[in-house]
């Protein structure tokens, strides 16, 4: 299959516990659907209700990543891994298996026996992990978050390479690992200057994404927290970094996410 088909869709994108209560950004992580395979990441509060209400197929989840163990990253994964199959047992009454996860330890540790054995797989995953799926390479990437376990995740395919770094702040190897990507989709939670100890801010990763080398086609902002839009920001300041982050990196396309929203990976290549 040709990457025309692949495509991210939106299931939220909001992050941090205000979007979890108000889901005035919603909370449902990320599609990737690549070569015929549908992937979840990070399914949080809602995920079964936004891939409903954005016509996707729940059925069609074969890969589930959960990155760390915060509720806006892990709340719905044992719904989602329900809800990928219509049917439960075999004709032998025995659990049918399906899917594979990739998490840390402690979250697999969370997930009830029951969910565990409906799982093909379950791949106790963190940063520099690497396992090959039908040839196509997934990696852990490196994050600095909280003390708990925790992973970005990179996708290398025959004709593209795209990241999600999920939660993380920066750090001295940050722009490495994203070296020869073409799409990076960034947890950016607050904008300009307004530093936080466990997440990104627009102007303190500037310096880190100009230093990624060659510079990657498009980069996706997502998991906007409270101070970036929500009813407690004084605006939406969503659009004034997009333009921000055009006009101070090199990257030719800097798309914000939205609430449902869904590209197509074919268009964010060139
Ligand atoms: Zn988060
Ligand atoms: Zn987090």
């Amino acid at each position: 299959m040709s990457n025309k088909e692949d495509e991210i869709v939106f299931l939220g994108s909001g992050g941090g516990r205000i979007h979890i209560r108000t889901q005035y950004r919603a909370t449902g992580g990320i599609l990737f659907k690549f070569n015929g395979i549908q992937a979840h990441i990070d399914p949080g509060p809602g995920a079964i209700v936004r891939i409903n209400q954005y016509n996707e197929d729940p059925l069609k989840t074969e890969l589930f990543f959960v990155t760390h163990f915060h509720v806006d990253h892990f709340n719905d994964i044992q719904v989602m891994i329900e809800a990928s199959r219509n049917r439960f047992y075999d004709n032998e009454r025995k659990l049918v298996k399906k899917g594979i996860l990739f998490a840390p330890q402690n979250v697999i540790n969370y997930i009830s026996q029951y969910h565990q054995n409906m799982l093909e797989k379950i791949i106790p995953f963190k940063a520099g992990d690497t396992f090959n799926y039908n040839g196509i390479e997934i990696i852990g990437t490196k994050v600095e978050h909280t003390k708990i376990q925790g992973f970005g995740v990179k996708f290398k395919l025959k004709d593209y390479s795209i990241a999600f770094s999920s939660d993380t702040m920066v750090f001295d190897k940050f722009p490495d690992q994203f070296h020869g990507i073409d799409i990076l989709v960034l947890n950016l939670l607050r904008p300009n200057s307004i530093y936080c100890k466990r997440h990104l801010c627009t102007d303190e990763v500037i310096p880190y994404l100009n230093k990624i080398d060659p510079t990657p086609n498009t980069l996706i902002i997502t998991h906007f927290g409270a101070y970036m839009d929500s009813p407690r920001s004084d605006r939406n300041f969503v659009p004034s970094q997009v333009k921000k982050l055009q006009e101070q990196t090199e990257i030719k396309r800097v798309i914000a996410a939205e609430d449902g929203m869904k590209l197509k990976i074919f268009d964010l290549l060139n």
